[in-house]
């Protein structure tokens, strides 16, 4: 321990770039250090993206071993970089060499490639948690090291190897975290934990833009930077991806293997070798300098989301790293100081040492790689097929996302029935499960209830047309495949006739919230249906169900305004030209409701849950057009709240928060939404009628082992499963669905009570709603026939409580559409 701290306090002081580098290569002189173009040493400072990129670049530009490219843009319209580094004379052949290395991912065409003349691919993936900085940091010295050592080292580790680099995959996170630390740095650094330079304001640097944990999102890619950097995955296929991170500060340094019974069951156990080898590799460098470190605790390799867990599910070896962070420049923990260059110098060791297991495992990673393709499935099932359901938007996007994960999809041949459900030909895909990435298929689409583990780092399952609620079915007989799907168009929808009276269109699709809300906003006047009834399409009758929009044209036809719209929104408008309908409501009746234009106000800040609310204004945003206020929870108890006709809780804690000011709001006519713990504030402060489910823990009069604590109190989480609702789709939260069942997911452990009022809760757990995923009996007997989502009215306004979030991860499809119901609803409850 003495050795650590000497090293971490004074190693860097005195010797600047000596205190990181390898000795045992000379340098050359033409290649500026970090110093030379920042103006300040490694960790002195923490770098800015922008910073770290120029670097980069600037370097790239001096080199003849670097190539760089822009794989994306962020919100903020930060550039993304990426590095492919190797021999000059590798570079000159670099796209034959990628196109060599993916055919190994080809079953068809790897038999013939000899592994022992092709190079490695190793990906250096740095800090996609803003304020997760000694990676980044770090990888200002990978540029330097990999652009200006020279010897026979380097030179054969270039030649043998790819070396492909994304070195600051945050960069809008980062920019807030960089910023803050800088600005509360004192020249005197001080280390004393209860500065300011360790506390960020919220919501913190960690997360993207929209406030979005960018390492859930490596599967499901619905953000720019994870759909760029997915891009480049694929095409390199990189045999090893490390992902460089930072924990709690009292921490030491942890590298994977994470724990053993919680690796998903679908990676292989090659892989699991193959990670315990490349970790003897990252032992020997932090033995060297006398770093302390863990292996094969409480970090897992399950949820396929992750930077590190997405590669093992596709032949390549990903490695978590979790440096203990200083957070900013210095700072006190229990193993005493840690400075800022310490934490850079361990993520830097372990990039030289992942480096040195890639070149010396070369032909074993590329061999894995190909084995793992190569593999036919061991699965009985032959094939899934899904689509037809009400909504074709949901089905478009899930065919993207799996063919941005480089799954082969298939059209429908013929309809199908398989078991009860039947698939439309003409709206119907189907994915073979006799292609390489067959494990990869089963992991998004399989139902998983049973765990050797009952502890979760992340989610327990993620089935995607759960998720999509896409109508879908597993064939163990296989089915006739129709044309491969090469081009995904957006299905458009269309103007059906024209008229000066009115349009109506269904509230099935995805996007038609952004419709109304554009149509709004421009002074039309839309009705909703509370009853279905029969209209016309094209003269013949057509039926339309709950929530269908009366479009009031006012002697002016807006075909133009509405093909733009079924063209960008995918919806269809059916133009009428009587309002007398041939059955069920007309078009006059008080049961056509007039949807108001909504004035949502969001509460942000101290307490709230910065990836919920930042779901939500991504949604209303990015997916509604919608400009959705934000404002801190200190601001909103002084503010007038009248002119807003919305209030959105998200989870969270509202200590601070006015309850007068939030039950006035309501009693005066106001539509407050809540959403997991907001829903619990707004039933404790008696501002809804709820009843909340008291707790129940693992505990009873069994004594057990001390040591067990932490696994028994693990298995009580719901850390995220699917469960089956049963929904009214006459309720106007439900406008737009036409099945009585809806998937829904659960992160928590709140559970309703029963309202006792017929008429209030439009969606309720199942009698046995597990569909995938882990769940404690002990909850799980609190979530049957719970309600799981209550509209009760209060005075003359109404409060809608969730107890779950069905905006996850902007993956959730299928249960946006309950939320947005609420706003576009709401006050018809
Ligand atoms: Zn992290």
């Amino acid at each position: 321990m003495p050795v650590f701290l000497l090293a971490c306090l004074s190693g860097f002081a005195q010797s600047g770039l000596d205190y990181y580098l390898p000795k045992d290569v000379s340098y050359n002189p033409k290649i500026p250090t970090p110093k030379d173009f920042l103006g300040y040493e490694v960790g002195e400072m923490h770098a800015t993206p922008y910073e770290i990129n120029a670097y980069w670049k600037e370097v790239a530009r001096l080199s003849e071993r670097f190539k760089v490219e822009t794989y994306g843009k962020t919100y903020e319209n930060r550039e993304l970089i990426f590095i492919t580094v190797t021999s000059p004379s590798n570079l000159s052949k670099i796209d034959q060499i990628r196109s060599e290395h993916k055919k190994l991912t080809d079953p068809s065409q790897s038999g013939s490639l000899n592994i022992k003349n092709m190079p490695v691919v190793v990906w250096l993936g740095y800090s996609v948690h803003g304020n997760e900085a000694s990676g980044t940091n770090s990888s200002l010295l990978t540029a330097y090291y990999l652009a200006a050592a020279e010897g026979k080292g380097i030179d054969s580790l270039l030649n043998e190897a790819v070396i492909v680099v994304d070195p600051c995959i945050n960069p809008d996170g980062g920019t807030r975290f960089s910023s803050w630390v800088n600005q509360n740095r004192s020249s005197r650094l001080v280390s004393d934990v209860n500065s300011r330079e360790f506390r960020e304001t919220w919501p913190g640097g960690r997360t993207n833009h929209y406030w979005f944990d960018l390492n859930r999102d490596w599967l499901y890619q619905q953000l720019p930077e994870s759909r760029g950097r997915l891009v480049k995955f694929y095409e390199w296929q990189p045999n090893i991806l490390t992902d460089h991170h930072e924990m709690g500060s009292n921490a030491t340094f942890f590298f994977q293997p994470g724990v053993p019974a919680r690796t998903h069951p679908l990676t292989p156990q090659s892989n699991i070798a193959l990670t315990e080898k490349i970790g003897r590799y990252h032992a020997a460098a932090l033995d060297k300098i006398g770093s302390l470190y863990f292996t094969q605790e409480s970090y897992d390799d399950f949820y396929y989301g992750k930077g590190s867990t997405l590669p093992d599910v596709n032949g390549s070896i990903g490695i978590l790293f979790e440096q203990a962070s200083s957070r900013g420049h210095l700072q006190e923990t229990v193993n005493g100081t840690l400075s800022f260059p310490f934490t850079i110098r361990n993520q830097f060791s372990c990039t030289l040492s992942t480096l040195k297991a890639g070149k010396e495992m070369r032909m074993e990673l590329l061999a894995h790689l190909r084995d793992f393709h190569a593999e036919k499935p061991k699965e009985d099932i032959k094939a899934y097929v899904f689509g037809g359901g009400n909504d074709p938007v949901r089905t478009w996007e899930m065919v993207n996302i799996l063919k941005r994960n480089q799954i082969d999809v298939y059209k429908a041949s013929k309809s199908e029935k398989v078991g009860n459900v039947e698939f439309p030909g003409e709206s119907s895909f189907i994915v073979p499960l006799s292609q390489a990435r067959h494990r990869l298929i089963t992991s998004m689409f399989e139902k998983r209830t049973t765990f050797t583990d009952s502890s979760f780092y992340d989610v327990s399952a993620w089935t995607v047309p759960l998720c999509m609620n896409v109508p879908f079915a597993e064939s163990k007989t296989g089915l006739t495949l129709g044309e491969k799907v090469l081009e995904n168009p957006f299905p458009s929808g269309k103007v059906v006739g024209s008229s000066t009276f009115s349009y109506l269109f269904e509230w099935d699709g995805y996007y038609v919230s952004r419709a109304a809300y554009e149509l709004l906003s421009r002074g039309f006047m839309l009705k909703y249906a509370t009853e279905p009834f029969t209209g016309y399409a094209d003269g013949k009758q057509k039926a339309f169900g709950y929530g269908t929009i009366q479009l009031v044209c006012k002697g002016k036809d807006p075909a133009a305004l509405l093909d733009s719209l079924a063209k960008r929104d995918g919806i269809t408008f059916y133009a009428q030209q009587t309002g007398l309908t041939p059955s069920g409501i007309d078009f006059g009746s008080a049961k056509f409701k007039v949807m108001e234009t909504p004035v949502v106000l969001m509460i942000s800040g101290d307490g709230v849950d910065y990836n919920d609310a930042g779901e939500v204004w991504h949604l209303l945003d990015q997916r509604v057009n919608y400009p959705l206020t934000i404002a801190d929870i200190n601001q909103v108890n002084r503010i007038n709240l009248s002119k807003y006709t919305h209030i959105i809780l998200n989870n969270g804690r509202y200590g601070e928060l006015s309850e007068e000011a939030i039950r006035s709001f309501v009693v005066r006519g106001g539509t407050l939404i809540t959403l997991g713990e907001g829903a619990v504030w707004a039933s404790q402060k008696k501002i809804s009628a709820l009843g909340i489910k008291p707790g129940v823990s693992n505990n009873g009069s069994e004594k057990r082992p001390y040591a067990l604590k932490e696994v028994y109190d693990g298995a009580m989480e719901t850390a995220g499963t699917i469960f089956e609702t049963k929904i009214d789709i006459s309720h106007p939260l439900c406008y737009g669905y036409k099945q009585n069942t809806l998937p829904v997911f659960k992160v928590n452990n709140i559970a309703f009570e029963d309202t006792r009022n017929p008429y209030d809760t439009p969606l309720m757990f199942t009698a046995a709603p597990l569909i995938a995923g882990y769940v404690h009996p002990k909850n799980y007997e609190r979530f049957k026939s719970a309600p799981a989502a209550v509209a009760q009215r209060a005075g003359a306004g109404r409060v809608i409580s969730f107890s779950d979030n069905p905006n996850f991860r902007a993956f959730w499809y299928g249960t946006n559409k309950l939320f947005l119901n609420a706003i576009f609803f709401g006050k018809g409850i």
